[in-house]
């Protein structure tokens, strides 16, 4: 239904509106990465969900730490297509292993023109070429606690065409325990991450094993 049928309800049965709601409820935004995930796109994702005016920190009482936390990693499908990002005057969409290969500011129509162009490259091996990201990997983090704190909250969502090394996943996904771990509406307020989960992905698993075997998370 979205705003009209709230604007319908607000005449029939004297809902707020959509104003009010977005006054008195703030609802938080995930800013997707445009490259590679960076540290202040997670920080910046971290702030917005995890405020205590958004999230409440779990309660823990007979404990002296805070219950710790599932961070949580998959890949969804999402549409190859462009789009622009007003918060960043930036492009959108292209995958993290090729986004570095162009400016993705738009600073004017030549711009846009140089990224439309880099897209059409076909060379492989050009160090030019950027294509569609096909899938979005996820990173969320879903408390080990009751049912009042259960739902799993993104902190990263970022476009990938899937040609990633598990070696490189591993350098960001260390970037986000780290933001994690360092941010002071993460760790300290709702807890440590415990473990790290992924579907059966090849990528994902190695990505783990190379991360839990080498240093403490
Ligand atoms: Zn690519």
């Amino acid at each position: 239904g979205g705003p009209r049928l709230l604007y319908a309800l607000q005449n029939s049965h004297g809902f707020a509106s959509v104003s009010t709601v977005l006054r008195k409820q703030p609802i938080p935004r995930l800013l997707p990465s445009i490259g590679t995930p960076e540290r202040k796109e997670i920080d910046s994702n971290i702030s917005s969900f995890f405020a205590p005016e958004i999230k409440l920190a779990p309660s823990y009482p007979g404990c002296s730490e805070p219950p710790g936390n599932t961070l949580m990693v998959d890949g969804v499908a999402i549409e190859p297509k462009c789009r622009f990002c007003y918060r960043r005057n930036a492009i959108l969409g292209l995958c993290r292993e090729h986004a570095k290969h162009v400016n993705t500011q738009v600073n004017s129509v030549e711009s846009v023109d140089l990224v439309r162009s880099a897209l059409a490259e076909t060379d492989k091996d050009s160090g030019t070429r950027v294509c569609f990201g096909t899938d979005a990997t996820v990173v969320a983090v879903a408390p080990f606690c009751n049912e009042e704190h259960y739902t799993a909250i993104p902190i990263v969502v970022s476009p990938t065409d899937k040609t990633e090394s598990a070696e490189d996943f591993v350098k960001w996904l260390r970037v986000v325990l780290e933001a994690w771990k360092e941010h002071p509406e993460g760790e300290a307020l709702h807890g440590p991450i415990w473990r790290i989960a992924s579907d059966g992905d090849s990528i994902f698993r190695l990505a783990k094993f190379i991360l839990c075997m080498t240093q403490e998370i």
